[in-house]
């Protein structure tokens, strides 16, 4: 089977290695947008204190998270080690000793069916700070042993190496869809024309473009993230968990000292703006310093921005696009695309090559993304 992937972030990338794993022959085109999602996210891998209680969104989570491992191992057999992966747990901080016990409480009962999330112990804001050193001294935590955070950047392309070595071809260009009648049959990539038995859609915030051709209004808004890292000098932070906030914001420490803090959740913005904006970045250090003030005196080393893309609902959108063949779409990650995205690139390869799915289709029908067909 020939199968054309566009986008190669993390949804594209997953897609083209799994493919190529079961032998389709594989092309990859992508435009490099600036803003890319995957780029810019952060990396935490720790679906079961979600307080959102769907539960078609919470099985990709769930299952996204549990499927981590494996992943990983498979690609450092194949010689793929840096991906940025660590299970290094979580922290999920408050100063209220009632909302850490609701926590506690949540994460338990999803422990029964998620014993991947490994050990949950209430601790002390002395044992919080231990782990955490920038933290200030009136968090407590709920510790998430089993939780994990992954560099989206360096497993998209651990993914996008390992999916060559498996023979597919990675373009960079904008790729338009080709189509006679009601089947699409490959796309335009730069000045050539691929042809190919089908064609894999996962174009994040920029879908709703690649549609137009076919009359199709796809409905993908996204949502603007930036995003600060930092350089926090004389530690050994490699191994400190992921610290979930009461806010909206988060702080994830990586190997030789870097620490990621953000983001910025912009809803109202025009166009693909990707500016580092002075508003942003106040928003992101004032947050930032207020739970952890130690990290006022660390380097600013880098801002970046990306668009998280979401589909109605909230919910994403898989399957084959309606009315057409020889297409399938995959989008609507939104703010949870890295811990979802590994796993939801398996399940479009298995559903090109016909086999048989892990996850009810119905439940992320692509219909639910589109306005109305045109003539
Ligand atoms: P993208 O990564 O945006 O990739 C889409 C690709 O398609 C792009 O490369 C684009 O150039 C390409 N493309 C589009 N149209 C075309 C075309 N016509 N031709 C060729 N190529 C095309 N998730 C988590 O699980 N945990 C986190 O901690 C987390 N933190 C985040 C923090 C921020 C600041 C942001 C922005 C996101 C975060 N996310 C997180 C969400 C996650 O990053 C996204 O859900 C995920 O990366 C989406 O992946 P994607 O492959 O669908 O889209």
């Amino acid at each position: 089977q020939k199968i054309i992937v566009v986008g190669a972030g993390i949804l594209g990338a997953s897609t083209a290695y799994q493919l190529s794993k079961r032998g389709a022959e594989v092309i990859i085109v992508d435009r490099k947008h600036k803003g890319q999602a995957t780029d810019a996210a952060a990396g935490i891998i720790c679906p079961w204190l979600s307080q959102r209680r769907n539960q078609a969104w919470y099985k990709l989570a769930k299952e996204g998270a549990r499927f981590y491992p494996s992943l990983i191992a498979e690609l450092e057999q194949s010689g793929e080690t840096s991906t940025g992966y660590a299970r290094v747990g979580a922290l999920s901080i408050h100063k209220d000793t009632d909302k850490l016990q609701a926590l506690e409480k949540r994460a338990l009962t999803r422990k029964e069916d998620a014993p991947e999330l490994g050990d949950v112990t209430m601790l002390s804001s002395e044992e919080t700070k231990a782990l955490f050193p920038p933290l200030d001294e009136d968090y407590a935590a709920v510790h998430v042993t089993g939780a994990a955070r992954v560099d989206g950047r360096a497993l998209r392309d651990a993914l996008l190496r390992a999916a060559q070595k498996n023979g597919a071809v990675l373009l960079y260009e904008e790729a338009t869809l080709v189509h006679n009648g009601t089947r699409v049959t490959g796309v335009r990539a730069g000045s050539e024309t691929i042809t190919a038995d089908s064609v894999i859609v996962c174009a994040g915030a920029w879908a709703n473009e690649i549609f137009q051709p076919l009359g199709v209004q796809f409905q993908v808004t996204f949502q603007k993230g930036q995003i600060v890292h930092l350089d926090y000098p004389d530690a050994n932070t490699g191994n400190w968990p992921v610290v979930i906030p009461p806010n909206d914001q988060y702080l994830l420490a990586f190997d030789q000292q870097k620490m990621v803090v953000g983001a910025t959740h912009e809803n109202d913005v025009a166009g693909f703006d990707t500016r580092v904006t002075p508003g942003g970045l106040h928003e992101v250090f004032t947050k930032a310093l207020d739970i952890a003030p130690r990290l006022a005196d660390s380097t600013f080393v880098e801002a970046r921005v990306g668009f998280r893309p979401f589909t109605p609902g909230f919910l994403p959108v898989l399957g084959p696009l309606p009315g057409w063949e020889g297409i399938f779409v995959a989008n609507g990650l939104g703010a949870s695309g890295l811990t979802m995205g590994p796993y939801v690139g398996y399940q479009m390869a298995k559903l090109a090559l016909g086999l048989d799915m892990d996850i009810q289709l119905e439940h992320y029908a692509v219909s639910g993304a589109i306005v109305a067909e045109c003539e």
